[in-house]
């Protein structure tokens, strides 16, 4: 065994039934046995190479933040409040304009203070694959869906082209797979746990055949497919009849692309049509983020299909949206999560921090459901197993049931003890 672990309360991933008095024994990135109640002979150091005694101490599955923009983590409070969305999109475009090593701390510094709340595992929207190295780096468990954006079809393949040569240049397991064609002599090292997937822009940016490629792939390969779908209401217009903020913007950068509107909604554009020759069997790797504005046959599409809809309490409430439909999309039963989106649009990355502005926001939702969106939920984006060692304990705020627990930690959000993200120890208190 790698590590034996012992807290006093332990939340069962898959039952979310609390137990007392556990020791986890964690071998091979997952939980081996869970012994539950009482004492050892010969305690904790005769079960494993490593040992943790943490008492008062409830061990929970660890955080999936499913929904990052790294690579915007050095704007950190340098964008305004209270700015239109199509002017936070023109002063995130300013933004980007720095000194790749500006960026790369700013990424480094993100990570770290995922790490440092519980995160184990996220999900990370990249153009160029820059976090790859710093989730490996930090331990964590990743999923780098690689940004593709345009409208011209002539250009989707370009498009799939450049995603495919960040994937040569940052991953161990596609230049195994392309073998010669990778160009081994510069085979970046393994990156344990971190793999890539596609993220298509969204659909008033990127066009049918961009989006038909990376979900193809991503659909052929197994992987995740993310993309960002009716986020504000000026995306709701531009996509059904091209008017409006997002048309303006468009013309500004050049990027018009001269058609009337789709004459839909955005998630009716992919679900019933766009992605529509693969859906059926997407599951919980189709991950739609934002949905904030559900239409006509939208929520009856999203019952059918099941993806994943992720919402991102915080930077929901920087943008003013209407209040998220959260019991709607609890009635389909698709799989929810939560995300931070960037700190371009957030002041942190921690998603106690997400769940409490889920409360604010919607005092009657169910704290038990969103510790669930904040950590199971998200694991099935991963496919990984009910017994894999992602873990975050953090200190008891009393001995009461997980839902008294979660209100004590809504009002004040507990300090983590110590953290696991595929049974290696990532981040302990002193
Ligand atoms: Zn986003």
């Amino acid at each position: 065994m790698d590590y034996a672990v012992r807290v006093s309360h332990y939340l069962d991933p898959v039952t979310f039934e609390l137990s007392r008095d556990v020791i986890l024994l964690l071998s091979q990135g997952h939980v081996a046995e869970v012994i539950v109640g009482g004492e050892v002979s010969g305690g904790l150091s005769g079960l494993a190479a490593q040992t943790l005694d943490l008492g008062d101490a409830v061990c929970l599955p660890g955080f999936v933040n499913a929904h990052a923009h790294l690579d915007l983590s050095h704007l950190h409070r340098q964008v305004p409040r209270g700015l239109a969305f199509t002017d936070w999109a023109r002063a995130i475009i300013a933004g980007r304009q720095v000194p790749a090593p500006i960026i790369d701390a700013g990424i480094d510094d993100a990570c770290r203070m995922a790490a440092a709340t519980g995160t184990t595992a996220i999900i990370d929207i990249s153009v160029g694959g820059l976090s790859a190295e710093a989730i490996a780096r930090h331990g964590l468990r990743g999923v780098v869906a690689l940004e593709v954006l345009q409208w011209d079809a002539a250009q989707a393949e370009a498009q799939m082209r450049a995603a495919d040569e960040v994937v040569r240049r940052k991953f161990r397991l596609e230049t195994d797979r392309l073998g010669a064609d990778a160009g081994g002599a510069t085979a970046p090292a393994a990156l344990a746990g971190v793999d890539f997937g596609y993220s298509p822009h969204a659909p008033y940016t990127t066009g049918r055949e961009l989006y038909q490629l990376a979900y193809g792939r991503a659909y052929g390969e197994g992987r995740v497919m993310t993309t960002h779908v009716s986020e504000t209401p000026a995306e709701l217009d531009f996509v059904r009849t091209a008017t409006g903020p997002i048309a303006d913007l468009m013309r500004q950068f050049g990027a018009w692309p001269g058609f009337a509107g789709h004459g839909t909604t955005p998630i009716e554009l992919l679900l019933g049509d766009w992605l529509a020759p693969w859906l059926g069997e997407s599951g919980p790797r189709l991950v739609l983020v934002h949905c904030n504005y559900p239409a006509g046959n939208d929520l009856d599409l999203v019952a059918a299909i099941k993806p994943t809809i992720c919402w991102c309490p915080r930077s929901h409430a920087y943008f003013g949206h209407e209040p998220w439909p959260l019991h709607e999309y609890f009635e389909t039963g698709a799989n929810l999560v939560l995300g931070t989106d960037s700190l371009a649009s957030n002041d942190g990355l921690d998603m106690w921090g997400e769940m409490q502005a889920a409360v604010q926001a919607q005092p009657d939702a169910p704290r038990t459901e969103l510790l669930r969106m904040a950590t199971i939920n998200g694991r099935a984006i991963f496919d990984a197993a009910d017994n894999v060692a992602d873990l975050a304990i953090w200190e008891l705020p009393a001995d009461t049931g997980l839902e008294q627990m979660l209100n004590l930690w809504l009002g004040k959000p507990p300090r983590l003890l110590a953290s696991f993200s595929q049974g290696q120890l990532v981040a302990r208190a002193i």
